[in-house]
Order: structure tokens, then C-alpha cells, then sequence
């Protein structure tokens, strides 16, 4: 069995802005159950202004809702917390990395540069949300490829090729997730967009707040053609979303909106 699932593991809601997801994956299969990304963990719920900061929260406008956090989903999946044996993340940011707590027996896989970007203390990072000491690694540069794109081969339990695509510049160590399936690649790009319509509009206007949140702006365009190119060149052999669109999420997951009526927080 190889299944890999879509779900959210989080909203983001700062008006006018319109709502925003944490899209992540679980993948599983008979030798392991891995996470692409995190999302709002329940450490996060419990107690914001020390894990995340006032000032974040807002911005961003986090919303504290148990039931979507990956902790409760998983377990409503009848998936015990400790099973999950490994952790990719496009990198480091509160919204990305709020349920690493919530799987402390996990491996977590970043990239050299992210840890790095990490390690120096780069303010747009919260220490609280590591305090429990991940059980970090490592990825630096290999001579692996895909779509002709440079990638990292991750070593999990799972047997399934993962990749981490580097896809610097929102961060200095950002990275896209690549997994083989089918002889097709699923390519999760994180934050390298905000909204899909960034790939065909060069002056779409979500742009202006990435550019302002990117490490490095010139490095975060040089991505955008990346995705860019390998759009152009695959033969339907390439599924690319994003973290933050909701129009990439699968239908049936429920909408901010929902989950407040459903009264399920
Ligand atoms: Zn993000």
C-alpha cells in the first residue's frame, strides 16, 4: 500500500485577505507514515503569544482550531502520533512548523541552508516551537535531479523516492517536497508562491506581500521561473500546489467558513 492524502493542517485569516490554508500531505506506506509539512500544532493552541508572538498572529491572522490541527486528524485516522516516523519541511516558518511538537518521534527533514537560516537566529523564526529538540536531518546538496530541476534525495522508512527541491528565496533554505508516484512527481512548493496565479501573472499582487516577506526577493523570483520552467517542461507527468491556495485543496476539505458552522474547533 502507498497512499499519499491532502489535507489541511491549518487557516490563516487576516481580513481583507481572503482565508488562507496550511496544505500538507500524510503519506503512508506498510514501512512508514510521513508528514509534508505541519501546520498549527496543538503547543500552539495552548498557548500562542509564547510560541507564535502577538505580532505574528495578527499579521498573519492564525486562527486556533484543534480539530484541523495534523495531531487530530491523524488520529481521527486511526494513526497514533508516535507512528509518524518521518517529518518534511519546506522550512521553518510558525505556520509551517507549529505541530513538530505533536510528533516527537519523527524524523524531520530540512535542508542544510534552512537549518542554517535556523541556527543564526533569523527573527522570523520562534526558538519555542523547537524547544522540544527535533530530531533534525540534514539534507545538503547531492547530484540527484528531477525534470532536468536539482533536488535532495531524503532517506525516510518509507520506500518511496521524497525529494527536497530547492526552491530558495521566501527563505534562505526554502525548499519544495517532490514525491514519485506512479512514474509521475508530485511537486509541493510550499511557500515559493502564495497563490498558483504567481506562475502566469508576474505583477500579480499577492507578490508585493511576498516580496516583502522573502530572505532574498531576487533569489524568490529566480524560484518562480524555476517552477516556471518545470511547468513547461513536463508532459502531465508533473501535479504542482502550493501551501497557501485554497483553490489547490481537494474539495472535500472544509472551508474556514465550514469548520466554524460545523462547530468543530
Ligand atoms: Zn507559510
Amino acid at each position: 500500500m502507498f497512499s499519499v492524502q491532502h489535507l489541511n493542517f491549518g487557516w490563516l485569516h487576516a481580513p481583507p485577505f481572503p482565508p488562507a490554508c496550511c496544505h500538507g500531505l500524510l503519506i503512508r506506506t506498510p514501512t512508514g507514515i510521513a508528514l509534508v509539512e505541519t501546520g498549527i500544532g496543538l503547543a500552539d493552541i495552548a498557548d500562542p503569544e509564547a510560541r507564535i508572538g502577538r505580532e505574528a498572529i495578527s499579521a498573519a491572522g492564525f486562527q486556533f482550531l484543534p480539530s484541523v490541527t495534523a495531531i487530530r486528524q491523524l488520529e481521527a485516522l486511526g494513526i497514533s502520533p508516535g507512528d509518524v516516523t518521518d517529518i518534511v519541511l519546506t522550512h521553518c516558518d510558525p505556520d509551517h512548523a507549529g505541530g513538530l511538537a505533536d510528533f516527537p518521534n519523527a524524523n524531520v527533514h530540512v535542508s542544510a541552508e534552512e537549518k542554517r537560516n535556523l541556527d543564526t537566529g533569523n527573527p522570523r523564526y520562534r526558538p519555542a516551537q523547537f524547544s522540544h529538540e527535533p530530531r533534525w536531518v540534514i539534507h545538503d546538496r547531492d547530484d540527484s535531479e528531477m525534470l532536468g530541476q536539482p533536488t535532495r534525495q531524503i532517506r525516510t522508512a518509507l520506500d518511496v523516492d521524497i525529494r527536497l527541491v530547492p526552491l530558495f528565496g521566501h527563505t534562505h533554505g526554502h525548499c519544495g517536497v517532490a514525491i514519485s508516484a506512479d512514474g509521475r512527481w508530485l511537486l509541493h512548493a510550499g511557500d515559493a508562491y502564495y497563490l498558483r496565479g504567481e506562475l502566469t501573472d508576474e505583477n500579480h499582487p499577492v507578490g508585493q506581500l511576498a516580496t516583502l516577506r522573502a530572505d532574498d526577493n531576487i533569489q524568490r523570483l529566480r524560484s518562480l521561473d524555476s517552477l516556471r520552467n518545470l511547468t513547461n517542461r513536463s508532459h502531465g507527468d508533473l501535479t504542482l500546489f502550493g501551501y497557501h491556495d485554497v483553490a489547490e485543496l481537494p474539495p472535500e476539505i472544509l472551508s474556514l467558513e465550514d469548520v466554524a458552522k460545523s462547530g468543530a474547533l
